[in-house]
């Protein structure tokens, strides 16, 4: 009896290159795309260690716990690295970063997180890349917590490294991922002697290895369940079409912070305007006196598939995430959420209005 995973035929190159080619669809680029054997963290670092080095000035926006390991990747790899640490309950600006270009005029490298999944915030890519264009620096944006749920549009935004994974908003596998590489960024890696290459690294490799050989022999075997996963989760989006998947996660971040607040009891939306705050993934802050993570796992106890976590590290006391992205960006993901966490908060005697919850998500909805 043949497996329905297990025994299948091979998946080939023109396939694997059509998959690059709908991934390139999605993002409305001309870029080189490729796709990364790898869980996002893969391009992400490969990018890093082949376009900075010793001579890299970088700019590092640090918006959520991404950036920290930007940073870190930056400085190991010899580049000089200034900081720009934003509060998580807010969005950096284009005229923070063009002051930190005035501070640092030597300036050629910028990394940035799009959107955070961890920290609930966005940031505006649009107005950015127009700051790093005139610095005329190089452009690197993690897009892996936004795409499908708010636009991403390198070429349009002047991005010049733009990595995105399945695993958010897109609904689909998180053991593949993809990044897209302008010219500007191909040409300062192959000045870099440092860049990755014959490694597992290496975006370089694959360059010259795969796309300039013309994408017709794959150079290593492709990880064959993750791309049928991405294709399959690529054609789903072409068929509702992605901007209906992208209101969707508009709705459910205008749902559950509208809730939220209805919810009262003390709880409160963590990032302050509604302009900052990410489509993929809601955070809010819990009231003084409790836990976020006991929060949450007594409201799991009703409901264990809830789309709801503590905060990362040193925020699992304070801030609690609604990840309503992919199967869970619909109102009753959300308005289940909600209720769940009234029903913890309501334990520990906090007055909460869940009835209230429930109307105002369903009235930010429509
Ligand atoms: C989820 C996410 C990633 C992928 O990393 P994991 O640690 O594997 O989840 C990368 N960047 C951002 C901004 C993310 O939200």
């Amino acid at each position: 009896m043949t497996h329905p995973f297990l025994d299948l035929p091979p998946l080939s190159a023109e396939r694997f290159a059509a998959i690059e080619d709908r991934v390139a669809r999605l993002l409305d680029t001309r870029q080189t795309v490729l796709v990364t054997q790898g869980e996002a963290l893969l391009p992400l670092e490969g990018a890093i260690r082949a376009a900075a080095g010793p001579g890299t000035v970088a700019l590092n926006v640090i918006t959520g716990p991404y950036g920290q390991t930007f940073g870190n990747w930056l400085r190991d790899a010899g580049a000089t690295v200034h900081d720009l640490s934003i509060p998580f309950h807010t969005a950096v600006t284009a005229a923070q970063v063009r002051e930190a270009f005035a501070r640092h005029p030597e300036t050629d490298f910028v990394s940035l997180v799009h959107a955070e999944a961890a920290t609930g915030n966005t940031n505006p890519v649009a107005a950015i890349g127009e700051a790093v264009r005139e610095q005329g620096a190089l452009f690197y944006l993690d897009a892996v917590a936004s795409v499908g749920a708010e636009p991403v549009l390198p070429d349009a935004w002047g991005v010049d490294l733009c990595v995105i994974g399945a695993q958010k908003a897109m609904g689909g596998p998180a053991g593949v991922s993809a990044i897209s590489v302008s010219e500007r960024a191909w040409a300062r890696m192959a000045a870099n002697p440092r860049a990755p290459r014959r490694s597992y690294l290496s975006l370089l490799d694959w360059k010259e290895r795969w796309t300039d050989a013309g994408r017709t022999a794959l150079p290593h075997a492709p990880a064959q369940l993750e791309m049928l996963a991405l294709e399959a989760c690529l054609e789903r989006i072409e068929s509702v079409g992605p901007a209906t998947v992208m209101a969707r996660h508009r709705a459910a971040a205008l749902a559950a912070r509208a809730g939220a607040v209805a919810l009262g009891g003390g709880l409160e939306p963590y990032v302050y305007e509604e302009r900052d705050a990410a489509p993929v993934a809601t955070t809010l802050r819990v009231p003084p006196g409790t836990v976020a993570s006991e929060l949450v796992a007594d409201a799991l106890r009703s409901d264990p598939a809830l789309p709801l976590a503590a905060g990362g590290g040193a925020l699992a006391g304070e801030m609690i995430r609604v990840n309503h992205y992919g199967p869970d960006a619909t109102p009753d993901a959300v308005t289940e959420s909600l209720t769940a966490l009234g029903g913890a908060m309501a334990g520990r005697g906090l007055a909460v209005d869940p009835e209230g919850a429930r109307r105002a998500a369903a009235d930010a909805w429509r």
